[in-house]
């Protein structure tokens, strides 16, 4: 039976007033992150997807989630910023507002350390100019955010760079904010590490600077290192390329794998029941950003269907 759920979904407006997300959840609820401002070495973007997760709740609810206990939300507790030592590419997590419990935070700091273990190489520092003053950013900075949105359903965040370097393009800062009651209820279902895994992912360029890095060519994308990954699962093919999403808003087409092929793969736009394998083809994907990965890293085992 298939399982599959709407992962992450409409479009962040980019740069344009995000009009489409103000008019798809109303006035009086602004998401909008904090953009860091355009410098010599930094271009401030807005790259964050809405994430509208309605249909996931139902549909975890029905296929039966692996059923992880505790982790209700509103915890009441603020953390220190984490930042990972696993690699020289250091990801630094910071918790923002008091919201927080032990459990939601523990998933951002392993989804960290996990990123860290295949994204090992130093990208440039960067000073990133952002409300309340500069920050030497060594070598991204998350800014994630529980918070009361619309209750249980409905939107569940949204996540993405806010930040790119010039030349590289590599993110510097990104925003990851989720909805209280919605991230309790994904925890409970065994499926908030594989959302934070996915958005996280995304937050260091998957999906989001593609077009930056002309990486993108019709529904394919067509970076070598992910295509010659896409060609050994096939069993020595010849793509050109590995095929993208092309249902969904304009947040999945074109910035996922494609979910009819790949299915379970975490990094397609819809997420299925745990297990989400994370593929050597996805840290392909992420070498051909420009980042050094390390393929003895904890990448799961992955064939097609
Ligand atoms: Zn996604």
């Amino acid at each position: 039976m298939a399982t599959t759920e709407r992962f992450d979904f409409s479009a962040f407006d980019n740069g344009v007033g995000n009009s489409g997300f103000e008019f798809a959840h109303g006035p009086g609820v602004d998401l909008r992150p904090q953009l860091p401002e355009t410098t010599p070495d930094l271009i401030g973007v807005d790259l964050t997807h809405r994430i509208d997760v309605a249909d996931v709740a139902f549909a975890a609810a029905a296929g039966g989630g692996s059923g992880k206990p505790g982790g209700g939300g509103g915890g009441g507790f603020s953390f220190s910023p984490y930042t990972t030592t696993a690699s020289a590419y250091n990801i630094t997590i910071e918790f923002k507002g008091g919201n927080w419990t032990q459990d939601l935070h523990d998933v951002f700091v392993g989804a960290a350390d996990r990123l860290a273990n295949l994204i090992v190489g130093d990208v440039q520092n960067v000073n990133v100019i952002m409300k309340g003053g500069p920050r030497l950013v060594d070598d991204i900075l998350v800014i994630a955010e529980l918070k009361n949105i619309d209750g249980a359903g409905g939107i569940l965040g949204q996540a993405g760079p806010t930040s790119v370097r010039t030349g590289s393009y590599l993110p510097a800062t990104a925003s990851m904010q989720f909805d209280i009651a919605d991230a309790a209820n994904f925890f409970a279902q065994g499926l908030f590490d594989e959302i934070v895994g996915h958005e996280m992912i995304h937050s260091v360029g998957f999906g989001t600077i593609w077009s930056y890095l002309g990486l993108v060519s019709g529904t394919n994308f067509v970076g070598a290192k992910a295509t010659a990954e896409y060609n050994a699962l096939l069993d020595n093919g010849s793509a050109a390329g590995v095929p993208l999403e092309t249902g969904g808003g304009s947040g999945t087409a074109g910035s996922h794998w494609s979910e009819t092929i790949f299915e379970h793969e975490l990094m397609t736009g819809y997420i299925d029941a745990a297990p989400d394998p994370l593929s050597r083809m996805t840290v392909a994907s992420l070498q051909d950003l420009g980042y050094q990965v390390n393929y003895s890293g904890p990448i799961d085992g992955y064939a097609l269907a």
